[in-house]
């Protein structure tokens, strides 16, 4: 019995070596090398040209996300973290990987706030600065939300409040009529509060060159003789 289970145990600690993990050092040396050689590279530097009056003409604006991968990828996993092997190669990081920074994120709201930022944004040649719309800009961009408003209250497909799924023209019209409605009362009063006071002034008016309302005060008449 004795034997039987020793020599179990000597195969049990056979097995276990022949699964140990056999590193391949060079392997990971060279990975190792390249990281380095990566990190040490120096920063590409944007050139910005200027006009004569020393404004910057070629500046790379902020631009919205356009990638939908990356956009579906932080949706779908909103409030999960990942695992994240910060000595791992590449994307072998694992969580969200950055392709350009070369960098890996935990969860979405870190992987967001790395894309928005400066660094992110430099790796990917553009400046933080924001293009300035025009007025025309903001109106046409108005005028796109309403027609797709409209199409979507006319498809059924609006999932707003049904008491505002009367159309969008007609509910600027009422708030213009409320309007109108509230500004003719308000003119109204206006012209009533200055009535009364000009009411209140000719009264005192009267009462002021009423002789027997002056005796009554104690005036007499001046100069006149009765
Ligand atoms: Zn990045």
């Amino acid at each position: 019995m004795a034997d039987q289970a020793k020599e179990l145990e000597k195969t049990k600690g056979v097995a276990n070596v022949e699964v140990r993990r056999r590193w391949d050092k060079e392997e990971y040396r060279r990975k190792a090398l390249e990281r380095e050689e990566r990190r040490h590279q120096p920063a590409v530097k944007r050139k910005f040209e200027k006009d004569e009056t020393g404004v910057l003409t070629s500046v790379p604006m902020l631009k919205g996300r356009t990638d939908k991968a990356v956009t579906r990828s932080i949706e779908k996993d909103v409030g999960k973290s990942y695992m994240v092997n910060p000595e791992g190669d590449g994307a072998e990081k694992g969580g969200y990987y950055c392709k350009h920074c070369d960098r890996s994120y935990m969860d979405s709201t870190s992987y967001l706030d790395h894309l928005n930022s400066r660094m992110h944004q430099a790796a990917i040649g553009s400046s933080m600065m924001v293009k300035k719309s025009t007025e025309e800009e903001v109106k046409s961009r108005f005028k796109l939300h309403i027609t797709k408003k409209l199409e979507a209250v006319n498809n059924g497909k609006d999932d707003s409040n049904s008491a505002q799924k009367y159309s969008f023209a007609e509910r600027v019209k009422k708030l213009e009529e409320e309007e109108l409605e509230i500004k003719e009362r308000q003119r109204e009063a206006k012209k009533r509060k200055k009535e009364a006071k000009e009411q209140m002034k000719k009264e005192a008016e009267n009462a002021f060159t009423d002789e027997e309302a002056m005796a009554a005060m104690g005036f007499g008449s001046f100069g006149a003789k009765k």
